[in-house]
């Protein structure tokens, strides 16, 4: 069940009066934390942890989780745990152990010693099963596969007891020995804990916790020829690693019976408090791992880190900043229900970010040229231009200007309405930081009819981009020197599909609502000279333009390559879809 949280939700902000900080409102997560300290749960501590399989890159969905656990920690003193959940060898790799260890510092975060990996506890999790059987709490089953789904009954026909379900302890040792010790096939037996065939939750119906699989693990290499499953590894885990309160994904919610029957049967000294909450949703995207390593193998995307990707790496390189991403993950919150957010609270999270911090820049994405007919054709200067029109500390540069520059194409209009506030011929504008300018001569190639240039007029006597005798200009565009503009390619992003569920109708493919257009590159775009110093860390506005920032991947030594990260909301554009 989706319903939508909308632009204007603003969550937790709300501000102390004293000490004008945002108060974060304690969502239902914060609430159980907060009780439980009061009530000296565990001493008082709090141990989370972020439990990433290195099967992918991380998204962000991921994000929230992070924000989540290292959140709450750091809040209240505790400490987060980075712990790979590495206990599928045959689809891990050490490639991803890496991006995402990286992925979570550049968010801001840092789990110093505590970094560890559920393969580290292969031994003792191996220990903890044989104390189960001679429990008589787990068992080896030799169902074929396809069998042990028929003994496992329905949501509404109670499971049947496996044959195997009654062997003696001894032989159930033995077994799970030989097991471990390679004696059987791949598949040919399992461990199973005893539970109840009969539950009604299916989680209960004697899972099983141990596979024979022949797979090279990325960290414990040929050891192991079996491997335990997910949800015996990771109860043992946290309750190894002292973990507090295990906050992990409304999936889950039907697990947590099996979670505490592990460690409420083994005794564990630590007995974490698992608490689940709705995961993230977006409009106009997917979320899954296994959907967008579908996108990047079928060759949709260009990779886990294409800029139209929801990837921690490919919003990175769409240039994010870590700061936005965290003020979306306290936007949006918590809760226990599904929801699926609108894209555009992503989008105004790194505006809010950026319209403060980003130094604005000239760009000209689709260049027209502009001739200043009596500008003398040898004369050049350098004009001061802010960096930001509200933080002076931001300071100012030197932007070249001379004869002939370039203007966007669509600020001009041969015939303009009368609220064009742009160029047309005989109409008068301001260059920014520059001159006013006025148009005299449309210049079109015979044949195609298109524009090649236009000849204007510019006003000596208003340097910096005022009359001198107060006449009133409305419009003023952004340009750059023809003679001084670096030469980029730039590429524009839309949403990567054209419905905001894709994946909401299971029979239909959700790559078919892949956006074709969610991709333009431009070749031909010119950059005011400062910006050839610009790297992947600078965010910087394009004046009417929006946010950009290099790409380093693929700009080369000659051509630089910028992505715009996100639209300005344009006052320019409004005007032109009113008419
Ligand atoms: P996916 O379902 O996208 O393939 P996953 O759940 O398999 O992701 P894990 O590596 O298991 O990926 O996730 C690590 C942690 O991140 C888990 O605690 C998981 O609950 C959490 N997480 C994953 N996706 C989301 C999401 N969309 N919103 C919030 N938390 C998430
Ligand atoms: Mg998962």
């Amino acid at each position: 069940m989706f319903f939508r949280v909308f632009r204007v939700f603003r969550g937790n902000l709300l501000t102390d009066m004293t000490t004008n900080e945002p108060i974060k409102s304690k969502d239902f997560i914060r609430a159980i934390i907060a009780e439980d300290i009061k009530n000296n749960k565990h001493g008082g501590r709090v141990t989370t942890r972020f439990p990433p399989e290195p099967n992918g890159f991380l998204h962000i969905g991921h994000a929230k989780s992070i924000c989540l656990n290292f959140g709450v920690a750091a809040e209240n003193n505790g400490v987060c745990h980075m712990r790979f959940d590495d206990t599928n060898p045959s689809k891990e790799e050490e490639a991803y152990v890496e991006s995402i260890k990286k992925d979570v510092q550049w968010l801001g975060f840092d789990w110093g010693d505590k970094l560890f990996f559920a393969s580290d506890y292969f031994d003792k999790l191996y220990k903890y099963a044989v104390a189960l059987i001679k429990m008589g709490k787990a068992y080896v089953c030799d169902l074929p596969p396809e069998e042990m789904r028929q003994y496992r009954g329905t949501l509404t026909e109670a499971g049947k007891d496996s044959p195997f379900r009654n062997r003696s302890v001894e032989e159930n040792l033995d077994l799970f020995t030989r097991m471990r010790d390679g004696e059987f096939e791949d598949g040919s037996r399992v461990l199973r804990a005893k539970i109840d065939m009969t539950s009604g939750n299916i989680n209960m119906r004697d899972p099983v916790i141990y596979r024979i699989l022949r797979a090279h693990h990325h960290r414990t290499g040929d050891k192991w020829c079996i491997y335990p499953m997910y949800d015996y590894t990771h109860c043992l885990s946290d309750a190894i690693e002292g973990i507090t309160h295990s906050l992990c994904t409304l999936e889950f919610e039907d697990h947590r019976p099996l979670y505490d029957w592990v460690l409420d049967t083994l005794q564990t000294p630590c007995h974490p408090q698992q608490i689940e909450f709705a995961r993230l949703n977006l409009t106009y995207t997917v979320m899954s791992k296994r959907k967008l390593l579908q996108l990047v193998n079928e060759g949709h995307v260009s990779g886990w880190d294409d800029p139209r990707m929801l990837t921690i790496s490919g919003i990175r390189r769409r240039g994010y900043t870590p700061a936005s991403l965290r003020s979306f993950c306290d936007i949006i919150g918590l809760a226990k229900r599904e929801s699926r957010v609108d894209m555009g609270v992503l989008e105004n999270a790194i505006r809010n970010d950026l319209n403060d911090t980003a130094p604005r820049r000239m760009a000209v994405l689709r260049p027209i040229k502009l001739i200043l007919t009596n500008y003398p054709e040898e004369q050049e200067e350098m004009l001061a231009i802010a960096n930001h029109p509200k933080n002076s500390d931001m300071g100012t540069r030197q932007i070249p200007f001379c004869r002939e520059i370039y203007i966007e194409a669509d600020d001009f209009l041969e015939e303009a309405p009368k609220k064009f506030f742009r160029l047309s011929p005989g109409r008068e504008v301001r260059l920014r930081a520059a001159y006013l300018i006025t148009c005299d001569r449309v210049i079109k190639d015979e044949q195609t009819g298109k524009i090649i240039e236009l000849h204007c007029t510019y006003d000596p006597e208003s340097r910096g981009g005022s009359a001198p005798d107060g006449r009133k200009v409305k419009g003023t565009l952004h340009w750059v020197s023809a003679r001084h503009a670096i030469q980029a390619e730039v590429r524009l992003y839309d949403r990567l599909f054209n419905v905001e569920n894709p994946d909401g109708d299971k029979n239909t493919d959700f790559k078919s609502h892949l956006n074709p257009n969610s991709l333009e590159i431009l070749t031909d775009c010119f950059l005011e000279p400062q910006l050839a110093k610009a790297t992947a860390n600078d965010h910087l506005q394009f004046e009417r333009l929006g946010y950009f920032c290099r790409d380093d991947k693929e700009s080369t030594e000659n051509t630089p390559v910028f992505n715009r990260t996100v639209t300005l909301r344009d006052s320019w554009e409004k005007v032109t879809k009113k008419k």
